[in-house]
């Protein structure tokens, strides 16, 4: 990989300093904001500065902090947990960060991550609830703008929420011994009127709703199945529904086409089974989908099928719908958007246009035996665009075909690889050098072709990542 090297992520952690001895070193208004946050955490501060502003001296003299009267020196990090460096002057910031180091002490300069061996984050603070932002020092001021607009997002009464459910954290646990059980409680309860009552600040009401969600009878799980769309990979293409879903899913069965963008927002504690299908090896593991569907199904669970795309676009939902049914398991299917719609719209091509096409076939050529059933004489026609499918190793004969069967061979294609992600490429040219183009820019999987007038569209209309690549890469630049 070239470009800047890249920083390690920084691991949160959230600390308890609860009468626990911190350091601050300065006396002004930055060492005031620490001070007093710190000293609200519970920790016994000490603050250590020549002199301290008002503010600092009034914390003094109540009580709430520790005066150490002086310049920095070592000793003053002895009994402390953590240390902050919220003087003006870089010398003793650095200073403290070296003596720190050298004894294992966490230090904080404030405004310096590179001489902090720890960052203190942007949070939003909702009581026991601590939402904390880090850009690792990259972008602070994203840090902040984020913090902002949770502030707005989240409503106040959360911190009352978490209090709640905190206080009776152990009734919960009692009468909801097993994790699926409590899972499902803690969904019905905050999608009911508890939170809301805390919104409108009746806490008596809201105690007493929880006390009756919490003994009322619940029904025996029903296990179902939801055959989901999860789009291309771009999260921003995942329908509402399909995002509702995910986040009420027990167990979520995934294709490897699935993106870890998109992973990354599904439910954490879902069990995640990757029932990876490579082509080729289709009928093995099919059934081993079907069996695992039916098993947690069948033990209660509320299982999510995902896949990448549609789920009835070449996806194999169809036979999986028909062994729920036969099996009597409820089911629903959310659609998602298809590789065909999400590549062309991605790659700045219409599939229709007044001009070009009046139709699209979407098709799949993943491997000889789908290629030999199809119509070539039907997809040879013009004023159509093709959508195809197809294993990247399929290219070669497809055009060839084409040809064969009457298509020009300076009708226009694309190649658009790893649609809506941040890597994708388009990859431009006629049917004549198809093959050939796919080859020199080493096309991978999963890769859509277009084929049709509206392909040459790219060049012009494209927006998405880098512009489409008509020519053979150059060779390798000088480094
Ligand atoms: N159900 C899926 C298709 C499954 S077949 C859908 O509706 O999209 C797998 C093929 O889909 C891949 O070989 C590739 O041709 C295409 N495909 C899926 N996602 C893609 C993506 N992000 N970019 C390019 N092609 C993709």
């Amino acid at each position: 990989m070239s470009g800047p090297q890249q920083q390690a992520h920084l691991f949160p952690v959230f600390a308890d300093l609860h009468g626990r001895v911190v350091l601050v070193v300065g006396g002004g208004t930055v060492a005031l904001r620490k001070a007093t946050a710190l000293f609200e955490a519970g920790a016994v501060v000490r603050v250590g500065a020549p002199e301290l502003n008002a503010e600092l001296a009034a914390m003094a003299a109540r009580g709430d902090i520790e005066h150490l009267a002086g310049h920095f020196i070592e000793q003053w990090l002895d009994d402390a947990w953590l240390a902050i460096a919220a003087t003006d002057d870089d010398g003793v910031n650095h200073a403290v960060a070296q003596a720190g180091q050298a004894r294992r002490l966490w230090v904080n300069v404030v405004d310096d991550a590179r001489a902090s061996s720890v960052q203190i984050p942007a949070r939003v603070d909702r009581g026991p609830l601590q939402i904390a932002i880090s850009s690792g020092g990259a972008a602070p001021m994203l840090a902040r703008h984020l913090r902002e607009a949770l502030e707005t997002q989240l409503d106040a009464s959360l911190g009352e929420l978490a209090g709640l459910l905190g206080r009776e954290r152990g009734r919960i646990r009692a009468r909801f011994p097993q994790l699926g059980a409590r899972r499902r409680f803690f969904d019905r309860l905050l999608r009911g009127a508890v939170p809301a009552l805390l919104r409108k600040r009746q806490h008596l009401a809201a105690e007493r709703e929880f006390i009756a969600q919490l003994h009322a009878e619940v029904a025996a799980p029903r296990g179902s199945v939801a055959l989901v769309g999860a789009g291309p990979g771009d999260p921003g293409l995942l329908t509402l529904r399909a995002l509702r879903v995910l986040n009420e899913a027990d167990v979520i069965l995934h294709d490897r086409l699935v993106s870890d963008e998109i992973l990354q927002v599904v439910r954490r504690d879902a069990q995640r089974i990757e029932v990876g299908k490579q082509a080729g090896n289709h009928h093995a593991t099919q059934d081993q989908i079907h069996a695992l569907m039916l098993e947690h199904a069948k033990a209660g669970k509320r299982v999510v099928r995902l896949k990448g795309g549609d789920p009835f676009v070449f996806g194999r939902g169809g036979e999986e719908l028909e062994v729920l049914r036969e099996h009597g398991i409820d089911y629903e299917v959310v659609p998602g958007i298809t590789a065909a719609l999400a590549c062309a719209a991605y790659a700045g091509v219409p599939l229709t246009h007044r001009d070009h096409a009046q139709s699209v076939r979407l098709v799949t050529a993943h491997c000889k035996q789908s290629a030999d059933t199809l119509d070539w004489h039907a997809l040879a026609q013009e004023r159509q665009t093709l959508a195809v499918y197809m294993g990247v190793a399929g290219l070669d004969s497809f055009s060839a075909r084409l040809i064969e069967h009457g298509r020009a061979a300076s009708t226009p294609f694309a190649i658009v690889e790893n649609g809506s992600r941040a890597n994708q490429r388009v990859i431009v040219g006629t049917l004549s050098d198809l093959a050939q183009r796919a080859r020199e820019h080493d096309v991978q999987s999963p890769a859509l072709l277009i084929v049709g007038e509206v392909a040459s569209l790219a060049d012009t209309l494209h927006w998405f990542g880098d512009a489409p690549l008509r020519d053979a890469p150059a060779i390798a630049a000088a480094a």
